[in-house]
């Protein structure tokens, strides 16, 4: 599992994926994790900018590293390090059709969100005509990512199960034509909720404008918390509410949740003002972040350390990846050998 470096991470980041992945890593029930910062992958909607995506390279395993993924229990490490990943998408490729991948809706929605089927619009300076073939492949490259680790479980969110589907027909056709060698992963789907944007759009994202990073400062987030969106209908701050139908009690939900069934009956009654609510929730939200930020500012004075742990980790999946080459060139006989 892993994330593109085309952003800080944000608390819908925490709450769909990081979150679980420290848990799993210290449930003890995995042998080895591994995490993956799909630099790589983002250039495939990002090549006009590499220097993004170097950038947040960076700043993705510092949000890791914050959040208490642990390196002496998983291994973090960046795709374009790992060169076999590459080799095995190139060699899964003639097991996939265009048709197929044509119809993975995960594909078909990402290529909507990108507005890539359209060409370029009016003023777009990035020359975009269509659909780049490496993203257009990029759910094989993913089968590369799952198979080169011989993962047996992969953590995913539900928009994801597309890929994963995709990444087992491809180890079963693999192992059909030249011989039981991959390792067909199960997926572990998230019972985490999505997390809606401050603005009460369906996604926080970081396009959007609407998340609170997990390296925010403590006045940022009460900031952009004020600015949530709330029942419009409550003038005044006596006014009954309809928390059903506020951003912030959603959060008071996740972040708040023994609070929350008083939180709404509250505001149903008129017994709670807004902004003494928002505040309430800013400070659960700071609260659970102070950790995050005190282990992160010990790795921003230390970023030779986070670079080490990032290429240590590559070189291991470098030598996993290696591995896991030589057995499928060996499978489908193209070695040079007696
Ligand atoms: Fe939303 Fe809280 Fe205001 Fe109710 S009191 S409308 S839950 S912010």
């Amino acid at each position: 599992t892993g994330d593109r470096p085309t952003g800080r991470l944000h608390l819908g980041h925490f709450v769909g994926s990081l979150r679980r992945r420290v848990e799993l890593q210290n449930s003890g029930e995995f042998d080895e994790i591994f995490i993956m910062i799909a630099d790589a992958q983002a250039l495939t909607d990002n090549a006009d900018n590499p220097e993004k995506v170097r950038q947040n390279i960076i700043e993705v395993a510092l949000d890791y590293l914050s959040v208490g993924l642990d390196p002496a229990k998983s291994t973090l490490f960046i795709q374009s390090q790992v060169a076999e990943l590459c080799e095995l998408a190139f060699y899964y490729m003639n097991l996939v059709t265009v048709q197929r991948l044509q119809r993975n809706p995960t594909v078909k929605a990402e290529i909507a969100l990108r507005g890539f089927a359209e060409g370029a619009a009016e003023g777009d300076t990035t020359q975009r005509q269509g659909i780049p073939v490496g993203f257009f492949t990029y759910p094989i490259s993913q089968a590369s990512d799952i198979t080169a680790f011989r993962a047996t479980t992969v953590p995913v969110g539900e928009d994801q199960e597309p890929m994963i589907e995709q990444t087992r027909e491809i180890v079963h056709k693999f192992n059909a034509v030249y011989g039981e060698t991959l390792v067909e992963p199960d997926m572990m789907l998230s019972d985490c909720p999505r997390l809606m944007g401050l603005d009460g759009n369906a996604k926080m994202g970081k396009s959007l404008g609407n998340a609170i990073y997990l390296s925010d400062p403590a006045e940022e987030v009460r900031k952009k918390v004020m600015s949530a969106v709330t029942d419009a209908s409550r003038i005044k701050k006596d006014d009954p509410g309809h928390p059903d139908i506020c951003v912030v009690s959603k959060y008071h939900k996740v972040f708040n949740a023994g609070e929350y069934e008083n939180i709404c009956e509250s505001c149903k009654k008129g017994a709670i003002g807004c902004v003494a609510c928002k505040k309430a929730l800013a400070a659960s939200l700071n609260d659970l972040l102070e950790p995050f930020r005190e282990k992160r500012a010990y790795y921003e004075a230390h970023r030779d350390e986070v670079r080490d742990i990032i290429l240590t980790g590559s070189e291991k999946a470098n030598k996993i990846g290696n591995e896991t080459v030589k057995e499928v060139k060996e499978a489908m006989h193209i070695y040079i050998g007696d």
